[in-house]
C-alpha cells in the first residue's frame, strides 16, 4: 500500500536538515516510483549544499529533496516503461539527462549538454532522502539479488565514479597505487584497486580515524599522515621510484601536488576529488617524466552496469565502508556526522522491509 504523503529531507544551507511532509508523487510516462531503501551521503552534498548553497551549474541546489545516492525497490510504474517492473530492486544513476544529446547517447548523462532537461537527483530534481523517489526508467540500473541496497547506493555515486577513473588509467598487478584522501571515495578506490590486482596500495589522509579504517578494512597496505614529506615517503615505499598510478580523492592542493610528484616516470595520475586548486611545475613534475594527468567525472550507465556485474563476481560489498546507518528521522545527525569527517560512509535508510506486490 503506497501512502499519499511521505517524509522527506531538505537542506536549507545552514548546516541543518529539515524534514517535511510532502505528497508522494505519481509516476508519469516512462517513470517509476521507488520505495527508497538506502540513501548515502556524499562529500559533494557537504561541500556544495549542506553548510551553504555554494554549487553552481550542475552543482546548483534547487531546494529539492536531498540525496543523490539512492537504491530502492520499484513500487509503481507509469505507462510506457519498457524493461523494469514493480518489485525490481534498482540503483539510481544520479543524473537524469535529456537522453538524446551526444553525451547521453554515450551513456554519460552526467555530461548531458541540455540546459533544459539535465536534472541531477538531489540537486535539481527530488532525490533519495525520502520514503519514495520518482525516477525515470532510463536512469535505473538493475541491482542483483546478491547485492544489498547499501551496496547499490554506494554504486550510484562513489564506487561508480572510482570505477570510471580506474578504467581511464588502467590498474593491474604491476602497479603500486597511491590514494590521496581516504574518505568514502578513497576507500572505494582501495577496495576496487585490490580486486583489480594492484600490488601495493598506499593511502594518505589527515584524519587518523580514516587511516585506521583503511588499514582495518584491508584497503591500504601503508597509510601516511598528510604532510609536506608525503612525496618522499611514497618514493621510499616504492624503491625510490614512486607509484605507477595515483588517484586524488582529496580535492586538496597539497595532496594533489604530492600525488603528482609521487607518480613515477611514465606513470598516470587521475583527479576525482572536486573543488580547490593545485600548483605544480610542469617541467620537472610532469613533462620530463612523461607523466599523464586524467580528469574523471562520475561514470556512464553502461560502466555502472558492468561494475555491478563485477561486484557480484568479486564478492565485493561496497556496504563494508558504510560505518554509520540512520533512519530518515535522524537525517540531521547523519549529515552532521558526515560533515565532521570522523566516519566512513554514512547512510540513511528511509524504508526497511521489502515490499512485494
Ligand atoms: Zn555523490
Ligand atoms: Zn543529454
Amino acid at each position: 500500500m503506497i501512502k499519499t504523503t511521505m517524509k522527506a529531507a531538505f537542506l536549507p544551507g545552514n548546516s541543518t536538515v529539515e524534514i517535511r511532509e510532502v505528497p508522494v508523487p505519481e509516476p508519469g510516462h516512462g517513470e517509476m516510483l521507488l520505495a527508497v531503501k538506502a540513501s548515502t551521503i556524499c562529500g559533494s552534498d557537504i561541500r556544495a549544499i549542506y553548510h551553504q548553497h555554494l554549487g553552481k551549474g550542475p552543482e546548483g541546489y534547487q531546494g529539492v529533496i536531498a540525496g543523490h545516492e539512492p537504491a530502492g525497490q520499484i513500487v509503481a510504474a507509469g505507462a510506457g516503461c519498457r524493461r523494469l517492473k514493480v518489485g525490481d530492486r534498482v540503483i539510481v544513476y544520479h543524473i537524469s539527462g535529456c537522453g538524446v544529446c551526444n553525451d547521453c547517447r554515450r551513456g554519460y548523462m552526467i555530461s548531458c549538454s541540455s540546459a533544459e532537461y539535465r536534472r541531477a537527483y538531489g540537486w535539481q530534481r527530488d532525490g533519495g532522502m525520502a520514503e519514495y523517489l520518482l525516477a525515470e526508467e532510463k536512469d535505473l540500473i538493475d541491482l542483483p539479488d546478491s547485492l544489498t541496497y547499501l551496496d547499490g547506493a554506494q554504486v550510484a555515486c562513489g564506487f561508480g565514479t572510482v570505477y570510471e577513473a580506474l578504467q581511464k588509467v588502467g590498474i593491474d598487478g604491476n602497479h603500486a597505487v597511491l590514494i590521496t584522501g581516504l574518505g568514502p571515495v578513497g576507500l572505494a578506490a582501495g577496495a576496487l584497486c585490490r580486486k583489480l590486482g594492484a600490488e601495493k596500495i598506499i593511502g594518505i589522509d589527515l584524519s587518523a580515524e580514516r587511516r585506521d579504517l583503511a588499514v582495518r578494512l584491508g584497503l591500504c597496505d601503508s597509510v601516511l599522515a598528510a604532510g609536506p614529506q608525503n612525496a618522499g615517503q611514497v618514493r621510499d615505499l616504492t624503491g625510490g621510484k614512486g607509484v605507477e598510478r595515483a588517484i586524488d580523492c582529496s580535492g586538496n592542493a597539497e595532496a594533489r601536488a604530492a600525488a603528482l610528484r609521487a607518480t613515477r616516470k611514465w606513470g598516470r595520475m587521475v583527479m576525482v576529488g572536486e573543488g580547490g586548486t593545485v600548483a605544480f611545475n610542469p617541467s620537472p613534475d610532469l613533462i620530463h617524466d612523461q607523466k599523464a594527468i586524467y580528469g574523471s567525472w562520475v561514470t556512464s550507465t553502461w560502466l555502472m552496469e558492468e561494475l555491478v556485474e563485477r561486484l557480484v563476481r568479486w564478492n565485493l560489498h561496497p556496504e563494508e565502508i558504510v560505518t554509520h546507518r540512520f533512519s530518515l528521522d535522524q537525517a540531521d545527525e547523519a549529515y552532521r556526522l558526515m560533515a565532521s569527517g570522523r566516519c566512513g560512509k554514512v547512510a540513511v535508510c528511509p524504508t526497511s522491509s521489502e515490499e512485494r506486490s
